[in-house]
């Protein structure tokens, strides 16, 4: 019996010291962990994780960080920003982003819930529209009594982007921020700035070359995102609509009957892609071409497709102002 019981002893006392060095291992695994997870912590503050909210800020940011972060959209081209719903998924993004880039002037009106629910203490926002003069009025138009101008009275129009002058406005401010985010790739962000801003001047430089030959050309829009671009450029945008839709109202071709008869309507734009059967027949009847305007709310994911755009824009406003 007792060397049985001695036995057990022995055993139980091999088996603590087989429990401590389990232990022990454990230990070494938990601490390996830490060590990774640091190592991780470490990796993300080298590479800063940056969320933009949709396609030009998008092409801006990426024009600044380059490779030196990671970069990613919320709202995915091809789905509209004007009265996108905010997914989990966006949520889950913001909560783990160190710098989040909107467009502003009440473009993302998705964003206050969503970041109110990612709690993300640490976020660095940057809003690209800071400084920027906006236009407040919607633009002139014939109109019949419909009233749902969903920027009446907040921040005013927020396509600021499609003016190459307010584009490098954007592009300075989104280094400025994530100068201040991640200062240790400064020079990056500045160098990198710098090349595209050369290209927004020279892209303004086309623009206004171009379209001083046809001053105060009058155009008619299906989507009022033109007014910044128009201005900048001496020409008259009547938006027809605010926001693009997949039909015209009866509404919206008599405005736009309405606004040829008036004023001397020179081309009709619509969005590129559009194929409006409505719109077709209604360039018949009013004799008008319409041609493709591109408002960057939808395109690829590449920093250069701005000018692409841009210079596609450029040229079908010039073709259609003649
Ligand atoms: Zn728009």
């Amino acid at each position: 019996m007792l060397g049985n019981y001695i036995k057990l002893t022995i055993r139980s006392r091999r088996s603590n010291i087989l429990g401590l060095m389990t232990l022990l291992l454990l230990s070494v695994g938990i601490l390996s962990c830490k060590e990774s997870n640091n190592k991780t912590e470490n990796n993300t503050q080298e590479r800063p994780k940056v969320v933009i909210t949709f396609l030009p800020v998008y092409l801006f940011t990426k024009a600044v960080t380059g490779d030196v972060a990671d970069v990613e959209i919320l709202v995915p081209p091809g789905t509209d920003i004007h009265d996108y719903q905010a997914t989990p998924d966006n949520v889950k993004a913001i909560a783990t982003a160190n710098v989040l880039v909107k467009n502003g002037l009440g473009l993302e009106a998705f964003l206050t819930e969503t970041v109110k629910n990612a709690k993300n203490t640490k976020l660095v926002e940057i809003d690209a529209s800071t400084s920027i003069k906006v236009i407040n009025d919607i633009s002139p138009v014939e109109e019949t009594n419909e009233k749902d101008h969903k920027y009446e009275h907040t921040a005013g129009n927020p396509h600021v982007w499609l003016d190459p002058v307010f584009a490098k406005q954007q592009v300075i401010n989104i280094r400025d921020g994530l100068i201040t985010a991640d200062p240790g790739n400064k020079t990056t962000y500045e160098a990198n700035a710098a090349a595209y801003i050369q290209e927004l001047d020279n892209l303004n430089n086309e623009f206004r070359r171009t379209l001083q030959k046809t001053p105060n050309c009058t155009f008619i829009t299906f989507h009022d995102a033109f007014p910044y671009m128009a201005k900048r450029y001496n020409l008259k945008q009547m938006a027809v609509v605010e926001i693009p839709e997949d039909q015209l109202s009866p509404a919206d071709v008599q405005n736009a009957i309405n606004a040829v008869k008036k004023y001397k309507v020179k081309a009709l734009f619509s969005e590129p892609g559009i194929d409006n059967k409505l719109l077709t027949s209604l360039s018949q009847d009013l004799q008008l071409t319409v041609y493709p305007l591109n408002s960057l709310e939808n395109g690829e994911t590449n920093p250069q497709y701005y000018f692409q755009a841009m210079k596609d824009n450029l040229k079908n406003l010039a073709t259609g102002c003649k």
